[in-house]
This record gives C-alpha cells, sequence and structure tokens, in this order.
C-alpha cells in the first residue's frame, strides 16, 4: 500500500512544480517574517522573486547548525509565539542547541509524513506498535506516535528503559511494530534472550529504526534474533524530527518525502551541488513547515541520492543509508554528542588536563564512549583514592552533560599524542559496513 500515491508516485515534472511553488512560497515567507533570513538574503543580493525554476534554489545560501544557536530559542520562527503549539529539541545536550516549533499544520504534516514512512515499511492499522523511544523533548517518541496513531494502528506508548517489561509487554500485548533505534533493539533481544524468551514465539513483524546509522551486520543481526524485518527511517530535529525518507519493501534506500523536504548533494569542502550518484554531504530544504522553515539546511550527513525507479510504484528520490558525518558529531547509543561538550566539562573539572581522546567501540552492537584524559601534572602525584574520586566526578559530569553513560579513564601527564596541526579526538573503532 502507499499511502499519498497522489504525492508518492508523481511524474518528476509534476514533483517538480509542486516544489517549486511551495519552495517560492517558503522563501518568501522567511525572507518577510525572519530577520536572519532577510538579512542573509540581502546579504547575497537575493530576493524570493529569484526563484522562478526549482534550480535556481541554488542562489540561496545555506544555514549551518550554528544558525540555531545563534538564534536559541525562538529567533528562527516564522510564526507569532502564539501560533505554536509544540516545541522540540535535539537528543543529548541540555536544550542550549536547537528548538524547533510546531503550528497545529506542522504536527498534522508530520503525521502524514510519518504515516507515509510507516506504510513503506509494510506497518497497517491492523499492526501494534510499541515505541520505545523517548516522549519528551526529543522528536522521536511523539513524532512516531502521532504518525502510527493517524495510520490507524493501535499504540504501545511504552517509552525508554525497563527493558524486561519492554519485553514483557510485547508479550502480553501482541507487539507486532517495534519502534526504536537499531542498538535498542539489540540490547533487548539479549535481555529477551536471558529471560529465556523465545522470540520466534513473539508475533513481532517489523522494525521502524532510525536515529543513528545501522550497519548491514547490525541489521542481519537484529533480523535473525528478533525474527521480523529491519526497515530503516531518517530525520532530524532542525527538519522537524523522523518523517523525512523512509525505506520501503523493496530495501534500495529511503524514499525521500520530496514534496516537503528538498533534497541536495554537495560537496561539503567546496559547497558545490553534486548529482545522483555521487556521494556529499545531504542539504535539506523544508518546503512546507509554517513555524520553522529551515532554508538548504546542511545535515552534515553523508549519503547519495538515486533517481532510479524503485519497484514499490513510489517515484522520490531516494536517500541511501548515511555513511558519515562531515563534522565531528558522534552517535552514541542513538544520542548525539560532540566532542566540544566533553571538553567543556573537562576544562571545568580541576585535576585535568585538556588533553583527551574519545575512544568509541562496539560490543554486541552496543556503542561504548570511553573518555580517555590526562591528569595535569601537579596531581599525577595525587593519592589513589583521589584519582578514583576524581573519574567518579568527572564520569558524573559528563554523564549528565550528554545524558549517557560514559567511562573514564584518567591517563598520566603527556601521554596523549601530541600533534602539531589538529588533535585528533576521536577514535571511532565501530564497524563502517
Ligand atoms: P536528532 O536531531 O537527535 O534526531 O539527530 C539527527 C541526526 O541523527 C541526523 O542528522 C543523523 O546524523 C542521525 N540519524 C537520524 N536518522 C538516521 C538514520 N536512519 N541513519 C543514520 N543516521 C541517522
Ligand atoms: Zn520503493
Amino acid at each position: 500500500m502507499i499511502w499519498e500515491p497522489n504525492y508518492e508516485c508523481l511524474s518528476r515534472e509534476d514533483m517538480q512544480s509542486i516544489q517549486l511553488d511551495r519552495l517560492q512560497s517558503v522563501v518568501g515567507n522567511v525572507y518577510n517574517r525572519v530577520p536572519h533570513y532577510t538579512k542573509l538574503f540581502d546579504e547575497h543580493g537575493v530576493k524570493p522573486e529569484d526563484i522562478k525554476h526549482i534550480e535556481d534554489i541554488r542562489k540561496l545560501p545555506f544555514t549551518t547548525k550554528e544558525v540555531l544557536s545563534n538564534n536559541y530559542p525562538y529567533g528562527l520562527f516564522a510564526v507569532p509565539l502564539k501560533e505554536i503549539v509544540r516545541i522540540h529539541s535535539s537528543s543529548g545536550t541540555t536544550g542550549k542547541q536547537k528548538v524547533v516549533g510546531y503550528t497545529k499544520r506542522d504536527i498534522r504534516t508530520w503525521a502524514n509524513l510519518i504515516a507515509r514512512i510507516a506504510t513503506m515499511a509494510g506497518v497497517t492499522d491492523e499492526d501494534i506498535a510499541q515505541i520505545c523511544f523517548g516522549y519528551g523533548l526529543f522528536t522521536g517518541g511523539f513524532g512516531l506516535h502521532y504518525g502510527l496513531e493517524k495510520l490507524g494502528a493501535m499504540i504501545v506508548p511504552a517509552s525508554t528503559g525497563n527493558t524486561e517489561r519492554q519485553i514483557t509487554m510485547m508479550q502480553d500485548f501482541g507487539t507486532t511494530v517495534l519502534v526504536s533505534t537499531p542498538s535498542y533493539a539489540l540490547y533487548m533481544v539479549e535481555v529477551a534472550e536471558e529471560m529465556g524468551v523465545d522470540t520466534s514465539k513473539l508475533k513481532l513483524k517489523v522494525g521502524l529504526f532510525g536515529a543513528e546509522p545501522c550497519t548491514l551486520n547490525m541489521r542481519k543481526e537484529i533480523e535473525r534474533r528478533w525474527n521480523m524485518k529491519v526497515t530503516d527511517n531518517y530525520g532530524m530535529t532542525e527538519l522537524g524530527g523522523p518523517g523525512v525518507a523512509g525505506e520501503c519493501e523493496c530495501g534500495e534506500g529511503m524514499h525521500i518525502n520530496e514534496d516537503h523536504f528538498f533534497p541536495e548533494i554537495i560537496n561539503p569542502e567546496t559547497g558545490e551541488v553534486l548529482g545522483f550518484g555521487e556521494t556529499g554531504e545531504l542539504v535539506l530544504t523544508s518546503l512546507t513547515r509554517e513555524a520553522f522553515p529551515m532554508i538548504r539546511y546542511r545535515t552534515r550527513d553523508i549519503t547519495m541520492l538515486i533517481d532510479e525507479p524503485c519497484s514499490c510504484g513510489r517515484s522520490t528520490v531516494r536517500m541511501k543509508k548515511v555513511t558519515g558525518r562531515a563534522d565531528d558529531m558522534l552517535i552514541i547509543r542513538g544520542v548525539n554528542v560532540y566532542p566540544s561538550q566533553i571538553e567543556t566539562v573537562l576544562l571545568e573539572t580541576e585535576g585535568v588536563a585538556p588533553h583527551y581522546q574519545l575512544i568509541v567501540t562496539q560490543h554486541n552492537y552496543m556503542d561504548d564512549l570511553e573518555v580517555q584524559v590526562e591528569l595535569s601534572g601537579d596531581n599525577f602525584s595525587g593519592k589513589f583514592k583521589e584519582l578514583e574520586e576524581l573519574e567518579r566526578t568527572l564520569r558524573g559530569k559528563i554523564n549528565k552533560a550528554l545524558q549517557i553513560s560514559v567511562r573514564v579513564k584518567l591517563l598520566e601527564p603527556k601521554s596523549l599524542e601530541r600533534t602539531v596541526g589538529k588533535a585528533k579526538r576521536i577514535v571511532d573503532m565501530r564497524p563502517k559496513e
């Protein structure tokens, strides 16, 4: 089934005509209503009237994530606060970075887009969906919730945590759709196995997974151990959350909801726009969001666009799975982590030097982050007990700042390699394929 064939199966020409209409309207809106864009467009000498063809989007300047923090919290809203009915914020931070707003219509559109991607994955109104995403500022919980409800599925709003209870719910309620991060799905199956649950006896049919990369091996492992089909979907807070793209049952990339998000791929170094089949940074323009439109937002996610027809019947452009980032953001168990957040904590803590390295590994497909930090010279003679105390304090502070748990390892002064250029902060040893 296709949720909205009128939009998902259009000819290229018809799609572009809708995109152009909507682009003209959103560009006019931001230019007239958001001071940041008025200034930026003026600086670039571009006016809304200059958008005559869809390719004219290239005349517009990019938006970067710094623009969001510089305009924190409400500076980029394109409607008065009175019309905002909800805000969300990015994962893993204390809410200082990216705040996005939604009007009533935005919430309805969002639900519809999630209904589209869930339908792509094979979910129907017969299904029972257990949502194991946090319900809160993170977009995942509420986003999937409203969309699946719109689709008519029955929802178990389980949220995160208490894994044994999650599994009991699956058994008792007859869950057929699991909504979570792939890493949590793997952790859950481990717990299920420890509980002696025969997963082949569960009713699970499909996993709607997103928020972090999932390697092919990880996918196979989840499919085998849970005995269900795994699908990927993509989105981010800045563009309103999940609902940007989703994988259909053919499993050959994720269909982008192109009538709502205009995709481009650029060379992350030069900003040059690349063609289909070329790998680069994904840039998205939201075409229909009222409260929080984004013009040419640089996602920093590395992927590729495919325009070949898909055998599912949808004609929307697809994106391949995300293979990396163009910045230093790490995704640890579904939570976005920037080295600078850790650095801030280290700088605030007496006894350690600002020389550190983040070691990321994976055990049983679960991400593990170890923060290795050097003791400052004058502390090195410290007693074991004091060192233990320092380690505990640091761990506590970092866990609080990142909202995930990490391990801390104190190193002797000057034990990390010094470089003349950019310090190598991240050693990511997780499998890439
Ligand atoms: P957030 O704003 O917390 O939802 O995080 C958004 C970021 O998570 C994106 O920019 C991607 O880097 C990552 N992400 C989201 N969905 C996926 C996915 N399906 N595969 C890989 N990375 C993803
Ligand atoms: Zn398809």
